[in-house]
């Protein structure tokens, strides 16, 4: 399936210079949806997922209906102050400034598998904050799986040495 189709692309959003790459378009067509996370599905339990992690929020959109089909749990990266319990944190560089993810401190046991599921890689710094917090907790990052994969942010290359992949890539 082709899925770039249904991807909207909106200039200059959300400031000037950025290509936005909205995901709405292809979430609203049911089928597309099922079949996009389905590929994402098959990533996963090839990489031996035992359980699934995603960043707020559009890790959600990918991450939850993935380990609900492959049965396996899904725990939520959140920014800090969302989660209520004793937690795990990295900050991680932004554009400008910094923001800290966190995740619970228990919700990982030392030596699982865990595959991250996230809607787009750009340059890579919320997925290198995700698995910093994961390896601290004794999990394995078996893969990363995105829907969509910028080229040329260098997000790939910051995360040499894990196995990535992508359904939709742009140069
Ligand atoms: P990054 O940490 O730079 O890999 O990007 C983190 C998150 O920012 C992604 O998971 C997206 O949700 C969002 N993002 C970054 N660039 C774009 C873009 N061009 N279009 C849509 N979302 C983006």
């Amino acid at each position: 399936m082709d899925f770039k189709q249904h991807i909207k692309e909106v200039a200059d959003y959300p400031k000037e210079g950025i290509s936005f790459k909205d995901i709405t378009s292809l979430m609203q067509d049911g089928e597309v949806y099922k079949k996009a996370v389905d590929e994402l599905v098959v990533y996963a339990r090839e990489r031996g997922a035992e359980l699934i992690a995603g960043p707020e929020a559009r890790g959600f959109v990918v991450g939850c209906p993935a380990a609900y089909a492959l049965e396996l749990g899904f725990v939520p990266v959140r920014k800090e102050g969302k989660l209520p319990r004793e937690t795990v944190r990295v900050s991680y560089g932004l554009e400008y400034g910094t923001d800290i993810l966190t995740m619970h401190k228990d919700s990982i046991q030392p030596g699982q598998q865990v595959v991250i599921l996230d809607d787009l890689l750009a340059t890579g710094g919320t997925i290198e904050a995700t698995i910093k917090m994961i390896e601290q907790l004794g999990g394995v990052v078996a893969g990363i799986g995105f829907l969509i994969e910028l080229d040329g942010l260098g997000g790939r290359e910051r995360l040499e040495g894990y196995d990535v992949f992508s359904l939709i890539r742009y140069e």
